[in-house]
């Protein structure tokens, strides 16, 4: 008998996310994962690893909650913000019946996380201008327990309007949880929603040391919300979910020294994206370029699919969206380092 037809149906059913470092691919520069160009360095105390790890280590929520502006009851820590997103599926949808609400094109792990625990995805197009379009959105929430908006948005740069976050906040009192998913908010701090938390108890936040604080390889991931909603997703949450070297590591980049330093590298990264964007913008291959707010800039090109292997020849790794609707020839670059940056621009100089 085939080990497969054991596996419960969704899970034959499944295609794995892929991932940048599933999809990986030869080369040298890799701009495909919205990553840091480089790390720092930390200190390990190796003495406790005895002992099993506190489940919510109370130095990494106090910091968090210091640096978030909100109080340690309302913060969650977790393995990526990814398993944030998951918690809050198993949290409040019932599998088989209810569903989330996307509005791609977006992240992809909400209808991953979706799909591997059964529960239904609806899926409301953006207008035109990449923002959620709320009549269609209001009158879909029949069975919808979570609506995800991501915020900036990856793939496409775009922030959230407050206005239309609001209407579907009131909208969805006492019906369904709204998470904003803020994993770039470092790179544009003025746009978080996280001030509207005390007003709107269905409001979720979600965050991560992986983007803006250089941390990828750590996993670890925060989420803000109403404090019965955390009392919620601890119902949830694995008994040990943070291991003790990443409570530790987690800290010193919350301390004031590693906040210090996460702003200077947004700073630098921030000019470097004005500078590449400038750099760009008359070159013929390129048609358009996005909202920048992250540490990324999707361009569409006139022919995504040239620029993409081009720069695969010269060992770069971009991460290409041609594929998804909306999004024709259309191609993102993480925010490098300058020698980064200047190798994809020269590819482009090249095809012009
Ligand atoms: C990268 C990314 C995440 C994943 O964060 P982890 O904390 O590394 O799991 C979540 N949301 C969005 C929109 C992302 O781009």
């Amino acid at each position: 008998m085939s080990l497969t037809k054991l596996a419960c149906k969704r899970v034959q059913d499944l295609t794995p996310y892929m991932s940048a470092r599933r999809i990986g691919g030869k080369g040298h520069v890799f701009l495909n994962a919205n990553e840091a160009p480089k790390s720092e360095s930390y200190t390990l105390d190796s003495s406790k690893l005895n002992r099993y790890p506190e489940c919510q280590p109370a130095e990494v929520i106090d910091a968090y909650a210091a640096y978030a502006g909100v109080t340690p009851e309302q913060v969650l820590v977790s393995r990526g913000s990814d398993e944030a997103i998951e918690l809050l599926v198993r949290t409040f949808c019932e599998p088989g019946k209810e569903e989330i609400l996307i509005c791609p094109p977006t992240y992809g792990m909400y209808s991953i996380s979706a799909e591997t625990c059964g529960v239904g995805i609806r899926t409301v197009p953006p207008l035109a201008d990449f923002q959620p379009d709320v009549p269609a959105i209001l009158s879909q929430l029949e069975g919808v327990k979570v609506i995800f908006f991501c915020s900036p948005n990856n793939p496409t740069g775009t922030v959230l309007d407050r206005e239309k976050l609001l209407t579907v906040l009131n909208a969805t009192q006492n019906k369904a949880i709204v998470v904003v998913d803020e994993a770039y908010i470092e790179f544009c701090p003025q746009f978080s929603m996280v001030d509207l938390l005390n007003d709107y108890p269905n409001l979720v936040v979600t965050r991560t040391l992986s983007k803006g604080f250089a941390l990828a390889g750590l996993r670890c991931g925060f989420t803000l919300a109403n404090p019965e909603v955390i009392g919620l997703m601890l119902k949830v949450i694995a008994p040990y979910p943070i291991a003790e070297p990443v409570a530790q590591i987690a800290a010193q980049a919350l301390s004031p020294a590693g906040l210090e330093t996460m702003r200077k590298r947004i700073t630098w990264l921030n000019d470097l994206k004005q500078q590449f964007k400038a750099d760009i913008a008359g070159l013929p291959c390129v048609q358009d370029i996005f909202d920048d707010n992250g540490n990324f800039v999707l361009i569409r090109f006139t022919d995504g699919a040239k620029v993409f292997s081009a720069m695969v020849e010269q060992g770069i790794i971009l991460r290409d969206f041609g594929n998804k609707a909306m999004l024709e020839n259309s191609v993102r670059v993480t925010i490098g380092d300058e020698a980064e940056m200047q190798a994809v621009l020269s590819v482009l100089k090249s095809l012009a």
